[in-house]
C-alpha cells in the first residue's frame, strides 16, 4: 500500500542531514572589481623638477633634475665659438635651455627621463 505514495510526497529525511545555507552565499558581497584605469599620467618633464611617475618604485613625486650638456650644447658652443670667439663658447654650458635635464626619482633615485631642449 505504501508504494503507491508518490516520491514527491515522501519526507526528504536525508536532505536534513545536509543543511543548506542559502544565506552563506548571500553574505559574501559581490565584489564587482571595476577595472579602474591606472592613472598613468604622462611624465611631462622640463628644465625644472617635474611631477613624474617613477618607473621603478611607482611613486609619483617631484623629480630631481640634473642639468648636463648634450650634443646640442656642444654644437651651439662650437657655433658661438666660430661666430663670436672662444670667450663666448661657454654660454650654452651656462644656459639650462641649451642642455638636457636628467630627471631622477626623488624617492629611490632611479632615472625617470630626460628633457631635451
Ligand atoms: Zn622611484
Amino acid at each position: 500500500m505504501d508504494k503507491d505514495i508518490p516520491l514527491e510526497q515522501a519526507p526528504p529525511s536525508y536532505n536534513d542531514t545536509q543543511p543548506v545555507h542559502p544565506n552563506l552565499n548571500q553574505t559574501q558581497p559581490l565584489i564587482m572589481v571595476q577595472p579602474q584605469p591606472m592613472l598613468t599620467l604622462p611624465n611631462v618633464l622640463g628644465n625644472f623638477p617635474s611631477t613624474a611617475t617613477c618607473p621603478s618604485c611607482g611613486v609619483r613625486s617631484k623629480t630631481n633634475v640634473e642639468i648636463e650638456p648634450n650634443t646640442k650644447t656642444h654644437l651651439i658652443a662650437l657655433l658661438i665659438c666660430a661666430l663670436g670667439g672662444i670667450c663666448c663658447c661657454c654660454i650654452p654650458y651656462m644656459t639650462d635651455s641649451c642642455q638636457s635635464a636628467n630627471h631622477t626619482c626623488s624617492s629611490c633615485g632611479e632615472y625617470v627621463g630626460t628633457y631635451k631642449n
